[in-house]
């Protein structure tokens, strides 16, 4: 069953019980309050008559009083004591004999009601007494045919009818409407998850309201953003990986056709053949480099983790990357304090550290320095490395650690680089439950500061 009509069911059901009792409670109150008013109007009557017959009641008085009553639709009959008929202002029928026999006992001065039951009696009755010289001289009886009550409820009935249809119509167009209203987002919704379960990210969904609905779709929305912005990057990122690889496969089939000539010299030969093994050299640290980011991806990457000396740690990559600084003329500094242990996995954590070391390396001119820097604060460890390279620029600063993300194309293929280095670095780091971030000047120099917390 449909959500909107499920939720315009429930609305009906419960809406139609709030009006059905609410609706007789008032009709049984205004019924009640319209008997207490006919009763009281025909208990002020002989009230009133008693007034005159307290001053005469003599047969002039008692006709004019029954001559008052036949032009009303109340009749009155008035007895003495005893009961005898002194007057009546239409004949006496059965059910007026019957409130006549009635006792009145302990009468109060105001008289009160005798016969109330307006649905199975033919009257409504009320009785008053009155004196003379001091003395009960008689009662004055008033009645009124129910008949009259009946009307005037069956009327009132009508209205209360036709107020209930026209409250059901309006309830019902309105639940019709505001199921529809209420409904409409989570059809919408229900469409846009349907579209990306297809694959489909173009999904906009219409600005949301400020409720749990408003928040569910902002959700889904966001989601679909991202599920974009993934699958853009994706493309992009294939579209890279194939351009890098065509770029050294070009070289190796141009090159490798070229050495196949007979006519070649042996040392053309060879040199192309170097090339050739460069290139594939290239190939495969770029297949290695992917191949690492696909497991870090994939949390396939295992980390086992050791309790590490940082000072022998750092001391070890020092003394292997040396060599290689030494030969570009740049001077390499470790300062690090003896006997700082951290738990971690030393060859991921080497892998992070030659890839930064290698950085600054390639992007450091001759007679510069590097500096590693390590120090405790606590119970964290901060980790930088400092070089007084080329720097990168502002604008390219929140991309570097982007896959297949470059500063300069050209200089990066002559040393080397896919822009892979940096992402893998990240994926490591935070692997280790780490942070990395970058600070760099152009012609100054770059700093990357690793922050790795023991707790
Ligand atoms: P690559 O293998 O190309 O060096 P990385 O991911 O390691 O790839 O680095 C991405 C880019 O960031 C590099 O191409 C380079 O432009 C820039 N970069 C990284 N480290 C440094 C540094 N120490 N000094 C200057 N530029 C750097």
């Amino acid at each position: 069953m449909k959500i909107s009509i499920k939720l315009g069911l429930w609305f009906f059901f419960c809406i139609l019980v709030i009006e059905i009792f609410s609706m007789f409670f008032l009709h049984n109150n205004l019924v009640h309050s319209q008997v207490h008013q006919e009763l009281g109007s025909l208990q002020a009557r002989g009230n009133s008559h008693r007034a005159v017959l307290e001053i005469t009641s003599d047969s002039a008085t008692l006709h004019h009083i029954g001559l008052m009553e036949s032009h009303t639709d109340t009749e009155v009959v008035i007895t003495n004591t005893i009961g005898d008929i002194l007057l009546s202002s239409s004949k006496i029928n059965r059910s007026m004999r019957t409130i006549l026999n009635k006792p009145i006992d302990n009468l109060p001065r105001n008289g009160r009601v005798l016969q109330s039951d307006w649905q199975k009696e033919q009257y409504i009755a009320t009785v008053t007494s009155f004196n003379k010289g001091g003395e009960k001289a008689g009662y004055v009886y008033m009645f009124k045919n129910t008949d009259e009550v009946q009307k005037l409820i069956s009327q009132l009935n009508k209205h209360f009818l036709l107020a209930s249809i026209l409250i059901l119509i309006f309830m019902i167009i309105t639940i019709f409407f505001l199921s529809k209203a209420l409904t409409k987002p989570l059809i919408s919704m229900k469409e846009a998850t349907k579209k990306l379960s297809k694959g489909d990210f173009s999904v906009t969904l219409p600005p949301p309201s400020r409720d749990e609905l408003g928040e569910l779709a902002q959700s889904i929305q966001t989601l679909a953003n991202d599920l974009n912005y993934l699958k853009q990057e994706r493309n992009e990122f294939l579209a890279s990986i194939s351009h890098e690889l065509r770029t050294p496969l070009t070289y190796i089939k141009g090159y490798a056709d070229i050495a196949k000539r007979k006519e070649l010299s042996e040392t053309d030969r060879a040199q192309y053949l170097d090339i050739i093994q460069e290139e594939s050299e290239h190939v495969s640290l770029l297949l290695n480099e992917l191949f690492d980011l696909a497991k870090l991806d994939h949390n396939t990457f295992s980390i086992s983790k050791e309790k590490v000396n940082i000072s022998d740690f750092l001391q070890s990559i020092f003394n292997k990357v040396l060599p290689a600084f030494k030969s570009n003329k740049i001077k390499l500094q470790l300062a690090c304090p003896k006997n700082l242990s951290f738990v971690l996995d030393p060859i991921r954590f080497e892998q992070v550290l030659l890839n930064l070391l290698d950085n600054s390396r390639k992007y450091s001119k001759e007679n510069t320095t590097t500096i590693i820097k390590v120090f405790e604060e606590n119970e964290v460890i901060q980790l930088s490395i400092k070089d007084q390279g080329i720097g990168i620029p502002e604008e390219d600063l929140p991309h570097i650690f982007d896959r297949l993300y470059r500063v300069d194309k050209s200089r990066s293929r002559s040393t080397g680089g896919y822009g892979l280095g940096l992402a893998i670095v990240k994926q490591l780091v935070e692997a280790h439950g780490g942070e990395i971030s970058v600070e760099s000047q152009v012609g100054h120099g770059t700093s990357f500061k690793i922050i790795l917390n023991q707790k």
